[in-house]
């Protein structure tokens, strides 16, 4: 009996033998397929990295279908973030920006752009889409608007933005408003996707609160001091050109 167990355990042995090196080639190739895989992972990585410093900046920020004033090819990208309801915007919008548009973007050095960030309930969501109605109708009226909203801003503790007084102010704006198109569009909260889409880019590139102004991509220290940010965009300038 035993002679007959000697060779059983030999073709045991040899299975096993078989059977341990397809174990180790499979294990080789998984673990081959792995590191392709982590290779593959990085390089792309990589890739959206360098696309994104190719924009400029960090490449949340997507400048497409956003309202923008200024050269097309200027080398410096402005972007604020902002909410009609913001006293902080107004001070932006009135006393830094009219600076800024005189020595950057009258200039052709900058090309600014207005994204919405709501953070401030309702009437802040309903002057964002008012002013993406504005945008989409009537592009070249949207910073007349956009202007004439921080001009009537109401304190931060009262719901002042309401239809009628939107609706005045785009009569201004564009004297041959579709009223009843504009109204329908605030009722329905048309433009909410677009809106949604905005504050997704800003929370994507960082923000905070309002306004935040990114320069070519980086977030600006202080957009409420003018010197910093003229500093801060002339040092852009000089990156673009180094
Ligand atoms: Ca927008």
């Amino acid at each position: 009996m035993s002679k007959g167990k000697r060779p059983a355990s030999k073709k045991t042995q040899a299975k096993h033998g078989k059977s341990q090196t397809w174990i180790i080639m499979i294990t080789t190739v998984v673990v081959l397929v792995l590191i392709l895989a982590i290779v593959a992972i990085v390089f792309q990585n990589q890739k959206h990295s360098s696309d994104g410093a190719k924009g400029g900046g960090d490449g949340a920020i997507q400048y497409d279908h956003q309202p923008a004033l200024g050269a097309k090819d200027a080398p410096v990208k402005v972007a604020e973030f902002g909410d009609y309801r913001c006293m902080y915007c107004r001070q932006f919008e009135l006393d830094v920006f009219p600076k800024l548009k005189k020595d950057f973007i009258d200039t052709g050095k900058v090309r600014f752009y207005f994204m919405n960030y709501t953070i401030l309930g309702t009437g802040s969501v309903l002057a964002a889409d008012a002013g993406e109605y504005i945008y989409a109708k009537h592009p070249e009226k949207f910073w007349d608007f956009h202007r004439l909203v921080y001009e009537n801003q109401g304190p931060e503790t009262e719901e002042w933005v309401t239809t009628d007084l939107l609706v005045k102010l785009a009569k201004q704006a564009v004297p041959d408003l579709d009223v009843n198109g504009f109204k329908w569009a605030l009722d329905q909260g048309t433009y909410k996707d677009a809106i949604k889409k905005d504050i997704e880019m800003g929370k994507a590139a960082g923000v905070q609160g309002t306004p935040t102004v990114y320069i070519n991509g980086k977030m600006a220290s202080d957009p409420l001091d003018y010197n910093q940010l003229k500093a801060d965009i002339q040092n852009a300038l000089e990156d673009v050109h180094d």
